[in-house]
């Protein structure tokens, strides 16, 4: 804006171009500032400053006098430059360092400002812009918890291991022979059995099925996702004759429980 200013004004060889630099910068915060102050203070002498150490600076800035004057630091550390709490232009101003660093807490962000500015009512002023503040508020939030329910009957009686077997998760090998492994697991103790089967025929998952009961132990229920679940050929459950299967289980004594399809 300054330098807009200064280019009208002077001749075309005069006129300044290029990126804008420090000093430009500095410039433009001080008008800024300049602005803002007579927007909301009526000078050193306003109400709102009662109590404040406050005095006019060589640029025209209300600045305040703190403790540390005597201190050998930066000019704007031991003497910052007055701000109102509710201008648009300060409350830009707080979002902007908020961003620039990392969307810090309120008492970083409130000590890097002090750095040059006095905000009135500063903390509660840098609250409330860092409340409004959606990434933050998105990263504090807490999330939705709901109560685990209690487990069925069949997850916690006393039973021997693979008594109560969930059957699912086939998964399929690709190698010079196809293969395909059948996932067991206890539904009480979690153990798993893997049984590799060589076809995809309803004979070859009985068979499976024999050899697990010939090693570990009859079942007496087994879980299993109805072959309905499923869509595409990866599922290898898809493709058996259930009936058969339940029938060849009820000569066992083993009870068939299929998971509704919502449960998948
Ligand atoms: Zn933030």
């Amino acid at each position: 804006m300054l330098r807009f200013k200064h280019n009208c004004l002077c001749t075309k060889e005069e006129r300044t171009r290029g990126e804008l630099t420090s000093s430009e910068f500095h410039k433009e915060e001080l008008k800024l500032v300049l602005i803002i102050q007579h927007e909301s203070f009526e000078g050193e002498d306003d109400k709102k400053l009662k109590g404040l150490a406050v005095f006019v600076d060589e640029d025209k800035i209300l600045s305040v006098k703190t403790q540390i004057v005597n201190r050998r630091d930066k000019g704007d550390f031991r003497k910052p430059m007055l701000l109102p709490s509710n201008h648009e232009v300060v409350l830009k101003l707080i979002e902007h360092y908020h961003k620039k660093n990392l969307h810090c807490g309120l008492q970083i962000l409130q000590n890097i400002l002090r750095e040059k500015f006095w905000i009135l009512n500063g903390r509660k002023t840098i609250r409330k812009v860092v409340s409004k503040c959606v990434i933050c508020k998105r990263f504090s939030s807490k999330r939705l918890e709901v109560d685990s329910g209690p487990l069925p009957e069949n997850r916690v009686r006393d039973v021997a291991v693979f008594q109560i077997t969930g059957v699912d998760g086939v998964l399929f090998l690709r190698s010079n022979q196809k293969a395909w492994v059948l996932h067991l697991t206890c539904a009480v103790y979690r153990a798993v059995h893997l049984e590799l089967i060589t076809s995809l025929s309803t004979e070859a998952f009985l068979m499976g099925f024999r050899r697990f009961i010939a090693r570990r132990g009859r079942f007496s229920i087994i879980y299993c996702d109805n072959g309905t679940n499923f869509v595409g050929t990866a599922n290898l459950l898809h493709g058996f004759d259930w009936n058969k299967i339940i029938k060849h289980g009820a000569v066992n004594a083993i009870d068939w429980k299929f998971n509704p399809s919502t449960a998948a």
